[in-house]
């Protein structure tokens, strides 16, 4: 392949608009162009890349005994509604209608299609288990689009759907299906962590993401050396050890105009970690209390999957005066009547804790759990912060690291089967729901993700097993006989090993000719030049080496150097 003949528009600059160092680099490196916000086109190089990710892919999935199929990109409403999604899903769901005014959705996931495919073709135990996977686009009208192909409205996925007679066969393929999504992960060269995570819009009871560690990762994750890892809005909080203080009588303070945890503290000149906060939420438009401990944070996804709720939300200052009969900030579990009150763990340690009383300007001091107050339900309810104590090993102190979701996988169990009534016929005659799991993984977001993880000030480093091209032939003038001659031989050589091969053969200087192949990440670089061939030399340079670590070797040597790194392949 020459290089002239390509559509590489590299640039010197990234557009102002490019707000991450992958969308710049992907960008400047003539891989994908912005066409509007979120909505990128893929330019030669860049589908290259997504075709070596999706080699890798494929191969796991079929390694993992998957079928590949390709569905639909537009779906009915009616399948949506079965599920409730049409919905639950939100501004989200690119939605369309046909002349006859029937409405559709543009796939952003597709759980319904699957399932309707397989409840009218899977009748018997005896067709089971069964996964399908696609490569899809998917479109969703993310409310931030961001990072160039990482967080974009449209995009290239894997979406895979196993089918399963019960729970316990279900488990036993997601650990297929997490091995194989592991060893996507370490052919793509990513250090990456698998944790815990919420399973948001799709559902399910139990889900876990692949997180690619980078400090510029949108997610914040937490583990531990003992091998617990969770998305940190999923992470599970322990309660803390109780204070060491004798319960001392209630008594009421004068505080006023003085609402917040931190201004209460410094007034009460107590520490925030003695703060019960009491909290006004509604849960599907009904008040609830919920109490936490000050320097705490209320999680409402885990209130919101606590209470089955579809919608949990702050309650405006109306509910709360009439809830509590006190202005915002006075609120306080004690006396606090025809109201749900749910504790996190973290409020009952507290000793001696001050809360607020219900009344205009005042708080309680000496305030105890069960003695002076008590709660509906008592539930982890809270983000994990700094400090906290590992759930699994009791011992360590969790981390925190910021990461790059790039996969999720999700046990499903019968949540889409019962409600569209996929069911099988079982070897006891009976007919059962068909238990379910998916997999998604962003093959767009994984190039975007291992530029993340590996470049340089001068561009793109890419891995031996994710490039667009293998090796970069760096002719320092084409036109030269002797140097064509070596170039095209070179050349010859290594695609007869199915190496990839860009020979640039522009007109231009070497300078802008290094430069480029820096910029795009190439992971190996012969420079052919006169000099060097008098000596019968050329020279192999490594992407991920230093500018000036460079080996003189001849064509021969360079040809088995490159053939010994990809004999593999
Ligand atoms: P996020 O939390 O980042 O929005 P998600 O939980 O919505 O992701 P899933 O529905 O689990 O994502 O989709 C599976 C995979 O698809 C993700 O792990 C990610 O790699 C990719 N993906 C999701 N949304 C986008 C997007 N807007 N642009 C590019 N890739 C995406
Ligand atoms: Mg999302």
């Amino acid at each position: 392949m020459f290089f002239s003949k390509m559509l590489i528009p590299t640039l010197r600059e990234a557009p102002s608009d490019a707000d991450n160092v992958s969308a710049k680099l992907m960008i400047r490196a003539g891989m994908i162009r912005k066409l509007g916000s979120g909505l990128y086109e893929i330019l030669p190089l860049g589908l290259r890349l997504l075709r070596k990710v999706e080699k890798i892919i494929r191969e796991e999935m079929n390694k993992a005994g998957g079928q590949e199929i390709s569905l639909p990109l537009i779906f009915p409403k009616d399948l949506w509604v079965e599920t409730g999604r049409w919905d639950v899903y939100g501004k989200e769901l690119f939605r369309l209608k046909d002349r006859k005014m029937a409405e559709f959705c543009l796939a952003p996931t597709a759980e319904e299609a699957i399932t309707d495919l397989v409840r009218k073709n899977i009748n018997s135990y005896k067709n089971l288990p069964l996964m399908l996977y696609q490569f899809g686009t998917k479109f969703r009208d993310e409310i931030r689009p961001r990072f160039g192909v990482m967080r974009s409205r449209e995009f290239l996925m894997k979406d895979a759907y196993s089918f399963h007679t019960d729970e316990a066969d279900l488990e036993k393929y997601y650990k297929v299906m997490v091995d194989a999504y592991t060893n996507i992960c370490k052919r793509c060269g990513f250090n990456f962590r698998i944790v815990e995570a919420a399973s948001g819009a799709i559902g399910g009871s139990f889900s876990h993401e692949f997180m690619i560690l980078a400090d510029t990762g949108e997610e914040e994750i937490v583990w531990c050396n003992c091998g617990y890892g969770a998305n940190s809005e999923k992470a599970q909080c322990l309660e803390y050890e109780n204070s060491k203080e004798n319960p001392a009588d209630m008594e009421e303070v004068f505080t006023p105009d003085i609402g917040s945890v931190e201004d209460v503290a410094k007034f009460l000149k107590e520490s925030p970690d003695k703060i019960i906060k009491t909290l006004i939420y509604t849960a599907d438009s009904k008040p609830i209390a919920v109490l936490v401990r000050g320097g705490c944070e209320i999680n409402t996804v885990k209130l919101q999957t606590l209470l089955g709720a579809n919608e949990v939300l702050l309650a405006d200052e109306k509910t709360v005066i009439s809830v509590t009969n006190s202005p915002v900030g006075f609120a306080g579990p004690v006396n606090l009547k025809n109201i749900q009150i749910i504790a996190d763990l973290s409020v009952l340690s507290i000793i001696n804790a001050v809360v607020g009383a219900n009344k205009k300007d005042f708080h309680l001091k000496n305030v105890n759990f069960k003695r002076d107050f008590n709660a509906d339900i008592i539930a982890d309810i809270r983000n994990v912060k700094e400090g906290d104590i590992c759930p699994r090993c009791k011992k360590e102190k969790l981390k925190f690291s910021r990461g790059i979701e790039i996969g999720h996988t999700f046990k499903l169990g019968d949540k889409y089967s019962k409600s569209m009534n996929a069911v099988y016929l079982d070897t006891d005659g009976k007919e059962k729901f068909i238990i379910m799991g998916c997999y998604g993984i962003g093959v767009t977001r994984i190039l975007a993700a291992i530029i993340e993880q590996s470049h340089d000030e001068n561009g793109i480093i890419w891995t031996d097993t994710v490039t667009p091209f293998e090796v970069v032939i760096v002719p320092i003038n084409y036109e030269d006989t002797k140097t064509k001659e070596s170039v095209d031989k070179i050349y010859k050589e290594l695609k007869s090993f199915d190496i990839d091969v860009l020979i640039d053969d522009r007109a231009e200087r070497a300078g802008i000719k290094f430069k480029d192949a820096d910029l795009i990440g190439i992971p190996y670089r012969i420079t052919v030049g006169e000099k060097n061939l008098a000596l019968g030399k050329v020279e192999l340079k490594f992407r991920k080496d230093a500018k000036d670590k460079v080996k003189f070797l001849s064509l021969q040597e360079t040809v088995d150097e490159i053939k010994s790194v990809f004999k593999q392949k």
